[in-house]
């Protein structure tokens, strides 16, 4: 699970810009998703090594309406909540206001690793760099001098926070190494063949982790706690690693399920006002931790915006995602309204065209228990491995039945296939031209593994030169 960090602080103090500057690290996206890449708040970037995801909080609460106190409030609640590491950016210009008194205050209770950035120091000159000590006041340790646009300090401001980030797990430990056999197996070509084909036998046992995920009040805790009931377990309580996550498991059809985030659903009664501006952050951080997003939409209001972005998120993390229209009882009995329902559905939601729809009810508990099944099913092709021979047998099929573009001064050639990781299914191809594939022919090798292998999950692909 990527380790988030949340910018936090009053508005023109430099947060965005900060945050664009750190974007600047961002792990390339495979395919920009209109709407959800558009205006973004949040990217997934490499600093030392390490994924972290970064929050500009500030995006995330607009606060239109708000006083400006109960913005950053609101800004450092939700950092506070969902996030393992807060820059507290403040304006050295402007020095110390009572706004960043009262957030340091909150900060301090909170307990969360806090560095603060002393911004707009944009030289080295020491009286400028003298600034920063007021902020010392706050009480919440070291104070670092950085000019967000110039990039000064940002740099050593970046070290103290990844050093405050909750170490590397065993599991992401070995993923790491995992992760870097395949790479070494699939560099090696077509003698890699074995090394990728090897599926480590734990990876079939591992439970299987579900995020429930969708906007305030479509049904997820009723959906939730259907499933519990239908499977007549318990929840048993699995802590989590981070700060009181409680996940619920069940078993089905011999497969172990963990319903991850649920104490997030169940939480929220308490908090209800604040979840509406924070979903997105918790779909996310919860969509981190599984292996399949369940998104919930109600059928009384459906694909509203916030639905197709977190279906973009589910998208871009290559997250297996079943769509499922909740609250079906309240529309209609009628099996075509249900087909007309899901074309609209199906074109709003183009980009996930793979994704199956199921209509329930969590309320009288109708097709509650198909979701399980769905989801465990596209768990399965999440992890699946395609036989190598069968692979290039699809890429000589392909060959003989669509030419291959024109690329540059020639034809594209594809010379060899393999799968080189799973979840989601990834696949490299060794080409002549890996950087000259156009996207209508990505689109077809991906549908042609889709059909051949029954894949209703993301698939990546990459291309490579010959060795
Ligand atoms: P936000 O509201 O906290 O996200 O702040 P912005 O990132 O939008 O920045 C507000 C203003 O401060 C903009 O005009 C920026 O150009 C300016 N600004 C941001 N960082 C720096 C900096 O390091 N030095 C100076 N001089 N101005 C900065
Ligand atoms: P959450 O915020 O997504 O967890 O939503 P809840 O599970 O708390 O449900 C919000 C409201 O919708 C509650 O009043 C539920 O009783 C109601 N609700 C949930 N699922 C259904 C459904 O399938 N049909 C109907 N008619 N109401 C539902």
């Amino acid at each position: 699970m990527k380790p988030l960090v949340a910018i936090v602080g009053r508005p023109n103090v430099g947060k965005s810009t900060l945050f664009n500057r750190l974007a600047r690290r961002r792990i390339a996206l495979v395919e920009d998703i209109p709407g959800v890449t558009r205006d973004r708040h949040y990217w997934d970037v490499e600093y030392e090594g390490r994924d972290i995801t970064i929050i500009d909080t500030g995006g995330f609460v607009p606060g239109e309406k708000d006083s400006l106190l109960q913005q950053v409030r609101e800004q450092a609640q939700l950092a506070v909540e969902e996030c393992d590491a807060i820059i507290f950016v403040t304006d050295a210009r402007v020095g110390l206001t009572s706004a960043d008194q009262d957030v340091a205050h909150y900060l301090r209770q909170s307990g969360k690793p806090v560095v603060v950035a002393a911004n707009k120091l944009d030289s080295e000159s020491g009286t400028l760099q003298a600034l920063a000590g007021e902020f010392f006041k706050m009480g919440l340790g070291e104070v670092f001098p950085i000019s967000a646009e110039h990039g000064l300090g940002v740099g050593s401001m970046m070290e103290t926070v990844m050093g405050k980030l909750p170490p590397l797990s065993p599991e992401e430990l070995e993923a790491r190494e995992q992760a870097a056999k395949a790479e070494e197996a699939a560099e090696a070509g077509e003698g890699g063949e074995e090394g990728a084909e090897e599926a480590p036998a734990e990876e079939e046992e591992r439970p299987i982790r579900v995020a429930i995920i969708g906007r305030p009040n479509v049904g997820k805790s009723t959906l939730v706690n259907a499933l519990l009931k239908e499977k007549r377990v318990v929840a048993s309580e699995v802590p989590g690693t981070t700060r009181d996550p409680i996940d619920s498991e069940l078993t089905y059809k011999d497969h172990k399920v963990i319903l991850t985030d649920t104490a997030g659903i169940r939480r929220k009664k308490t908090i209800a006002h604040r979840v509406e501006k924070f979903s997105v952050v918790a779909a996310l951080k919860s969509m981190e931790r599984s292996d399949v997003a369940v998104l919930l939409m109600d059928a009384t209001e459906p694909a509203v915006d916030q639905d197709a972005k977190l279906a973009g998120i589910a998208e871009e993390k290559g997250r297996a995602l079943v769509i499922v229209v909740n609250k079906w009882d309240l529309i209609s009995t009628d099996k075509r309204k249900q087909e007309l329902f899901r074309e609209d559905l199906k074109h709003a939601l183009k980009f996930v065209h793979y994704a199956p729809i199921v209509f329930t009810s969590a309320l009288t508990g109708s097709k509650v228990e198909k979701v399980l099944e769905l989801a465990v099913e596209l768990a399965v092709q999440f992890r699946y491995r395609a036989p190598t021979p069968q692979l290039n047998r699809l890429l000589e099929h392909m060959a003989d039945n669509h030419p291959a573009p024109i690329v540059g001064r020639g034809p594209l050639r594809l010379y060899y296939m393999a799968q080189v990781g799973t979840a989601p299914p990834t696949f490299a191809i060794t080409c002549n031209r890996p950087d000259g594939v156009p996207d209508m022919y990505k689109r077809y090798i991906t549908n042609q593994l889709r059909g051949t292998f029954d894949l209703r999950v993301p698939i990546r692909l990459l291309f490579r030169d010959r060795p």
